[in-house]
C-alpha cells in the first residue's frame, strides 16, 4: 500500500463535477476578474469566519503584506514572528520594509506568548502570530500583551480555516488575519488565492483599495496599490468547495485523534506526539523525533511518504543570513531536526489510515532496539 504525503487528485476528486460547471459558468459570464463570484465567495467566507469584511487577494503571502501595508507598518517598524514557521510569515514582514523579530515557539510550534514582553522595543508595531499545523495561537495571552504595548495583532490564518475556540474562529481574532487557498490548506484552490478578514471597516477599504491599483473608482487612484485579486474562477471554486470545509475539518480530526489514540498507547521510544487541541484543524500532524532520518526513511519502505514542515526556521535562511542569533531560539532550532508530517487528507480511508499507525507501530520497536 502507497499512501502519499497529501494526494492533492484524491482531495480534489469528489468536487470534479462542480469544479467543471463552475469553469463553464465563469468562462460563459464572460465576466473573469472581480465579479459576482468573487463578491459571493467574499460575503460567505466573511460569514464563516465570523467578521464583517473578506477581501479576496492572489495568495497568502500577499494578503499578509496587505494586511500589514493597510496598517501603515512599514519602514523602521518592527513585527513580531514566530521562531519557527513557513517563512512566508517572515518574508511578508520583510516586503513591507520592516523587520521580523523572531519569538521562539512552544513544543506545539505555536508561538510562546512569556517570550513576547522581552522581545517588544520602541519600534515593536505588531504581533503575527501563526495558527501552526491548524491549531490555534494562544489569542488570550497574545491579545494580553498586544493591549498592554498598543500592538496591532495580524493573524496568519493560512493553516488555520476554520480551526474555533469558544466560537470564535481564525481569521477573527486579529485587527487582520490572512487566509491562503494554496491547493493543499484546508480550504484550497485550483491554484493560487488568498483572503483577508477584518471587521475594521476603514481597513477593510484600504485593502479592497491596495489590492486594485489603489484604486475603487475606475481610473482614480487614490493611493499606490498592487494588483492581488482572487480571480472569478478561484472565487468560483472556493464557493464549490467552502459548504464542505466543515466535513473536511471533521475527518482531518477524526484522523488525528486515531493516530494519537493508537500512538500514544503504544509509548514509542523517542517519538513525541502533538499535543490534544481540540481548536485544531489539523492542517498536519506532526510527530517529533530524533530519528527523524531513520523514521521517514523505514516509514517511505512501508509505503507511508511523509513532509517535514519545516526542515530549516526562516532565520536559517540564506535570505535572512547573518541577521538573527540562531542560539537565541532553541526550540524553533529543535523543531527544525525533528518533525515529521505524518500522511493526512479527509479522503483517507480507514485501511490508509490504520497502516499508517502499523507502520508506525512497527518501526517504534526498532527505534527502541536501536
Ligand atoms: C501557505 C502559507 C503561507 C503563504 O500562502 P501562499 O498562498 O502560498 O502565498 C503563509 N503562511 C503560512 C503559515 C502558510 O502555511
Amino acid at each position: 500500500m502507497q499512501i502519499p504525503a497529501y494526494d492533492i487528485l484524491r482531495a480534489n476528486a469528489p468536487y470534479r463535477e462542480e469544479l467543471l460547471a463552475a469553469t463553464e459558468s465563469v468562462l460563459d459570464s464572460g465576466q473573469l476578474i472581480m465579479g459576482d463570484r468573487l463578491q459571493q465567495f467574499e460575503q460567505d467566507f466573511a460569514h464563516y469566519c465570523g467578521v464583517s469584511f473578506c477581501i479576496g487577494v492572489g495568495n497568502g503571502l500577499e494578503a499578509l503584506t496587505l494586511s500589514l501595508l493597510a496598517l501603515g507598518i512599514g519602514p523602521g517598524d518592527e513585527v513580531l514572528v514566530p521562531a519557527f514557521t513557513f517563512v512566508a510569515t517572515w518574508l511578508a514582514v520583510s516586503q513591507v520594509g520592516a523587520r521580523p523579530v523572531p519569538v521562539d515557539v512552544r513544543l506545539d510550534g505555536l508561538i510562546d506568548p512569556t517570550l513576547l514582553v522581552g522581545a517588544i522595543t520602541p519600534r515593536t508595531r505588531a504581533i503575527l502570530p501563526v495558527h501552526l499545523y491548524g491549531a490555534l495561537a494562544d489569542m488570550d495571552a497574545i491579545f494580553a500583551v498586544a493591549q498592554r504595548f498598543e500592538l496591532e495583532v495580524v493573524e496568519d490564518a493560512a493553516q488555520g480555516h476554520g480551526a474555533r475556540r469558544n466560537g470564535k474562529r481564525a481569521g477573527s481574532f486579529g485587527s487582520a488575519a490572512a487566509f491562503s487557498f494554496y491547493p493543499t490548506k484546508n480550504l484550497g484552490a485550483i491554484g493560487d488565492g488568498g483572503a483577508i478578514c477584518t471587521s475594521d471597516a476603514n481597513l477593510a477599504s484600504r485593502i479592497r483599495r491596495l489590492r486594485n491599483y489603489g484604486s475603487d473608482q475606475k481610473y482614480r487612484h487614490e493611493i499606490i496599490g498592487q494588483n492581488s485579486r482572487l480571480d472569478e474562477l478561484q472565487a468560483a471554486y472556493l464557493s464549490v468547495k467552502l459548504p464542505h470545509l466543515e466535513a473536511v475539518n471533521r475527518r482531518r480530526r477524526s484522523i488525528a485523534h486515531r493516530y494519537s489514540a493508537a500512538l500514544s498507547s503504544a509509548r514509542i521510544l523517542d517519538i513525541a506526539l502533538p499535543p490534544p487541541c481540540p481548536s485544531s484543524v489539523w492542517h498536519q500532524f506532526v510527530v517529533r523525533s530524533s530519528n527523524r532520518h531513520h523514521l521517514k526513511q523505514v516509514l517511505a519502505q512501508h509505503g507511508v511518504h511523509t513532509n517535514i514542515h519545516y526542515p530549516v526556521a526562516p532565520f536559517d535562511q540564506p535570505c535572512f543570513a547573518g541577521q538573527y542569533d540562531r542560539s537565541k531560539f532553541p526550540v524553533a532550532v529543535q523543531l527544525a531536526e525533528t518533525v515529521l508530517s505524518l500522511p493526512l487528507g479527509d479522503y483517507m480511508s480507514d485501511d490508509e489510515v490504520q497502516h499508517v499507525i502499523h507502520s508506525m507501530l512497527a518501526i517504534g520497536g526498532s527505534l527502541v532496539a536501536a
